[in-house]
Formats: C-alpha cells, structure tokens, sequence
C-alpha cells in the first residue's frame, strides 16, 4: 500500500514561490503529452541537535539536472546557484523542518500538438518540497525481481540523464515487480549486464570487495552512488571497482545493496527468490548504511562539505537570486 502524497504549500514555478494550487499547465503541454522533460530527487534531512535543514549535494544534483535539460535541448535560464537559492527560499517559506523529498522538474511548456522538435521550445522550471516518506519500506532486507523489461538503452532516451519519459520504462518495472510481490526491481541493459533497480544504483560486495556498474552501462549517474564510492575508499579502505557485473554474479554475491537518494541504503536480501549470501543485510552494507545516515544529517565534520545549510544560508545573508525571465 502506498500512503498519499502530502500536498505542499507552495511550488517555485516560473521563477517565483507561488501557492502550490497556482502552479499548473494546461492539458496541451508537450512535456506532459510527450514526456519531454527532466527532473531531479534531492533530500533535506532534519538536524535536531543544530536545529538545521541539511540537503544533501544541491549543488551536484541540480548541477545534473541541467545536464539533463542540456541533453534534451530544453534551455533553462538558471545556473547551479540560482537554483539551489532558489530551492532555499522555497524551504524556508515552507517552513520545513523535517525529513523532506524534493523534486525540481524542466519541462517543455508549449502548449503545441503535432510539433515534436524541441528547437526553439519554451521551457518552465517547478521545484516542490514535501515530507519524506520511503521509497521501499524493506530496506533491511528487500526481495528484489530481475525485470523482463530491459533498461531504456542510451542510444533510445538518454539513460544517464533523468528524463521523464524514460520513467515508463521504470513504471512498467516497478508495477510487475510489486504485482509479483517484490519490493523491487533489477534491470539488466540490452547486453544482459546489470545496469541498475528501478530508482536506485545497484552494488555487489563479493570476496571484500564492491563492484558497481560503469557510467557506460546505461545507469543514471547517481549522486548517492557517487558518495558510496568516496565513503567506502576514503571512509571504510574497502575496495571499489565500476565494472560490468554479470546476471549469475548477483546469485554468487556476498552481499548486494541498492543506493539512492530515495532509498538511501538497501540490503537487497533475496533476488528472485533466492537468498543473496547468507540470505541477511551484511556487514559492508551495514556500516554504509551507519555512515551514510550520520553523513546526510551534517553530524561527520569531514563531509560536511556535503550538506547545506538550508536555514543557516539565509541567516548569513547569501543574496537573493535574481530569478526573472
Ligand atoms: N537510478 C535511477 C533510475 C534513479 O531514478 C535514481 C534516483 N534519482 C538513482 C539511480 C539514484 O540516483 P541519486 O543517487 O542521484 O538519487
């Protein structure tokens, strides 16, 4: 069963914070008839003890985001800095002060029938907050599906960026998957190679040492996925490749775990009904999970680089932006 989504208060829409309810397109939009656009998943995580909304990589994740746009021609007038200002002033006059979900979306906003091309289109930018809830409610132990569908190849939509249409892709998954009773679902790409789970990045731990698939394997390129790197070279001495990872691998794999900024960390226990290693979360993953939860909530001085301030920034006075079209 999945809970309702709580609306918002506001969005920022069209370079300004409006009531949510203002923020709306017309049944024409090419983005909404053609799944012309691009969105991004970020995470603020509530610090009690400081009393701060941390989120975890703006910088990163929008930086992505325009790269997405970027890949379908949609220009955007914001830069990195102007939407992560941006998505500040939306939190504070939200009024956050929780675990939230954040979604910013670009999408072709012309209302036209029957012209496809994007040269030339008009594009909007909306960013909503709301209260998090998870993405997979296992996450100590999920049974997770090999999907019959294939993962969107880069030469069909492009897999490394966050397109909108591609999501069909993940929907079909994801539905089969929970219709079959599983909390998930793998990919494998048009080669047969793992390529990722349907929001997340995929990684197997085997004799000490973790593999992830390469950015060349049509995966997202996940923030999270990027972190879990640093953390397990810098943080844990684990070794970690990106390469190819073979369907049987998952079946002789200590451990596996999926890793994204809705899932955070999740041990992946069961894999088409059989057990993953000892059929338990294991320690690799274990002491990411630990890591990565102090991380994302500003308690690990080193990576605090990591984690903005979202209350702070206002308070030292970083300027508005100038958001006008
Ligand atoms: N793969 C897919 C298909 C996703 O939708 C996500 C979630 N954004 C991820 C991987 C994980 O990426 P990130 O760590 O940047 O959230």
């Amino acid at each position: 069963m999945t809970t309702p989504t709580p609306l918002p208060e506001y969005a920022f829409f069209d370079g300004r914070i409006v009531p949510y309810r203002e923020a709306r397109v017309g049944v024409m939009t090419h983005g909404l008839q053609y799944g012309t656009g691009c969105f991004g998943g970020l995470r603020g995580f509530w610090n009690r003890a400081e009393e701060e909304l941390f989120v975890f990589r703006p910088h990163d994740h929008f930086q992505r985001f325009l790269e997405s746009a970027r890949l379908l021609s949609l220009e955007l007038p914001y830069s990195v800095d102007d939407l992560v200002a941006a998505l500040g002033s939306l939190l504070r006059q939200e009024g956050l002060r929780a675990d939230c979900y954040i979604r910013p979306l670009a999408f072709a906003a012309e209302e036209r029938i029957g012209a496809l091309g994007l040269e030339g289109m008009r594009s909007a930018v909306s960013i909503v907050a709301i209260p998090f809830s998870k993405y997979i409610e296992n996450d100590l132990g999920a049974h997770v599906k090999i999907s019959a569908w294939r993962r969107i190849d880069d030469n069909m939509i492009p897999a490394r960026g966050k397109v909108s249409g591609a999501y069909v892709n993940t929907a079909l998954a994801k539905t089969d998957a929970q219709r079959g009773g599983f909390d998930d679902a793998i990919f494998l790409d048009q080669n047969g190679h793992v390529s990722e789970a349907s929001a997340a990045n995929l990684f197997i731990v085997r004799n000490g040492a973790v593999a992830t698939p390469p950015v060349t394997d049509n995966i997202l390129e996940g923030i999270t996925r990027r972190s879990i790197l640093d953390m397990l070279r810098e943080e844990l001495a684990i070794p970690a490749i990106e390469r190819s990872i073979d369907r049987t691998e998952l079946s002789l794999a200590d451990e596996v775990f999926l890793a994204g900024t809705g899932v955070q960390i999740v041990s992946v226990t069961r894999i088409d009904h059989r057990p993953v290693g000892t059929g338990r979360m294991g320690p690799v993953t274990a002491s990411l999970r630990k890591l990565n939860a102090e991380i994302v909530r500003g308690e690990v001085p080193r990576y605090r680089r990591w984690c903005w301030p979202v209350y702070a920034s206002a308070a030292a006075g970083a300027p508005a932006p100038a958001i006008a079209r």
